[in-house]
């Protein structure tokens, strides 16, 4: 089966509401998907319902954020159920750290003379089709960004406080995780990791704080990369997943790419949570 399972929607920062998401994934053939919203679950239900209408495979799913020595980190958070409120209340945190962080953001640029009106801010809204976040859309409507790469290369250079919100540590997404009946992977190592680069070293942390598994294949890694996490996985019996983080339109990663069939993966119990 073509396979997927790391899809943004509106839900997050992706342009595809569940139904279109659902299209997109049916017309390229893709049997077997997951949506994976950052710090959210509110896509999962509806996509689950459309997913078994159109008679493909579904997993449930989140990416959630955790930050460990300064580093931001991605746990996909797979088969959870979407009323543990353990799980809810922590999702629901990140996204007050990542609203406040946005906020501070436009002050930041506001003081550094960019033309940013908080006040408009405050009662500003956007078109979720257009993918991307509340603070990146003010700035592009207010014409002091072209697009997210503009944002992040030209006006996020030298923020004065650290890049990341005081997010959760790794540990902590990952025991909440799992309480919540779901099993936690590493998203894109690659992407993580990327300064101390991926290695045994830089991965074995993460068995310590319960990884279940690893997201090797990625649209971020190379082959080297790719070959590394499995080897990873092989030594320490972990499962094996992969996904195109498309975000519909934005952001630039196109669905179903790297080109996964389910054979490449482990599932192993993750199995158990797919819907037909
Ligand atoms: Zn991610
Ligand atoms: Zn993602």
């Amino acid at each position: 089966m073509r396979t997927d399972l790391h899809i943004h929607t509106t839900g997050s920062d992706g342009c595809w509401s569940p139904a279109e998401a659902v299209e997109h994934v049916r017309a390229i053939g893709i049997e077997l998907f997951a949506i994976a919203d950052h710090d959210t679950l509110i896509n999962v239900l509806p996509t689950a319902g459309l997913a078994r209408q159109a008679h493909l495979s579904f997993i449930p799913a989140a990416e959630v954020s955790a930050l460990v020595n300064g580093t931001g980190i991605h746990i996909l958070a797979y088969g959870v159920d979407t009323t543990d409120p353990d799980l809810n209340q922590l999702l629901d945190s990140n996204r007050t750290l990542l609203e406040r962080s946005n906020e501070e953001t436009l002050q930041e640029l506001a003081a550094a003379g960019y033309p940013v009106d908080l006040n408009a801010y405050a009662s500003y809204d956007y078109d979720p089709s257009h993918g991307g976040w509340k603070a990146l859309n003010f700035l592009i409507d207010s014409g002091i960004c072209t697009d997210v790469w503009d944002f992040f290369k030209r006006l996020l250079v030298a923020p004065t406080r650290p890049p990341w919100p005081s997010f959760p540590h790794p540990a902590e997404v990952i025991a909440t995780i799992r309480a919540a009946n779901g099993l936690p992977v590493l998203a894109h190592p690659g992407v993580s990791l990327r300064e101390q680069g991926v290695s045994e070293e830089s991965l074995a942390p993460f068995l310590e704080f319960g990884i279940a598994g690893i997201e090797c294949y990625a649209h971020h890694h190379d082959e080297a990369t790719t070959q590394t996490c499995l080897a990873f996985c092989a030594r320490h019996d972990l499962l094996i997943t992969g996904g195109s983080d498309c975000h519909g339109g934005f952001a630039g990663r196109p669905l179903g790419i790297p080109e996964i069939d389910s054979s490449d993966l482990r599932l192993g119990s993750l199995e158990r949570f797919i819907t037909t």
